[in-house]
Parts: structure tokens; sequence; C-alpha cells
């Protein structure tokens, strides 16, 4: 089931429990790598205010929000967070839309 993620100050839909979301990028081998992105809980799931459209639940990083995001963003692993990683197949974080 979908679950909503704020990241980069913005909320993002994920396939799954964003801990579950697997690393994009190829390995040096090629294949794809099997790393989570993270390993272990760094979210927990807040009530988020959605203007006056009300509240709905989204998993929230603890810490500093733009210490993580952008790698969660491109979907690579602690070991794939740098600027050559090649990605082997698409993200899956959509940007959340009231109107979608
Ligand atoms: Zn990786």
């Amino acid at each position: 089931m979908s679950q909503l993620v704020v990241l980069g100050r913005r909320l993002w839909i994920a396939p799954e429990d964003p801990h579950l979301l697997p690393c994009v990028a190829a390995t040096v081998r090629g294949p794809r790598c099997q790393n989570p992105v993270e390993y272990g809980q760094i979210m927990t799931v807040l009530e988020v205010q959605l203007g006056e459209a009300g509240y709905v639940n989204a998993y929230v990083a603890f810490g500093p929000d733009r210490a993580v995001a952008p790698r969660w963003l491109a979907q690579h692993c602690t070991v794939h967070d740098t600027p050559d990683a090649v990605d082997t197949d698409p993200t899956e974080l959509r940007p959340f839309r009231l109107d979608t």
C-alpha cells in the first residue's frame, strides 16, 4: 500500500513503507544494487497538516531533512551516494498533489 513521505520539505508518494525502497544504482559489476536506501528505521509516522485540506499520516525522517532528502529522492544507498552513480531502474517516489 502506498505511503506518504516528507522529504525536502515536500510530500511524496512511496509505493510502500519507504524503509523498503531498494537502491536503484548499478553495481560496478552491472546488476542493480541490492541494498535498501537506508538500513534501520530512520523515519517515524507523524500527522502532517495539508493546509485547509486536513491532516494525513506521513513518514518523516529524524534529524535534519536536508541531510537525507537528496539521497532518498535519488533512491541511492550510502554506497551509491555519489555523483557518478548510474541507475538501472527509475526512482519510485512521486510528488503528492491534492488534485490527483
Ligand atoms: Zn546502492
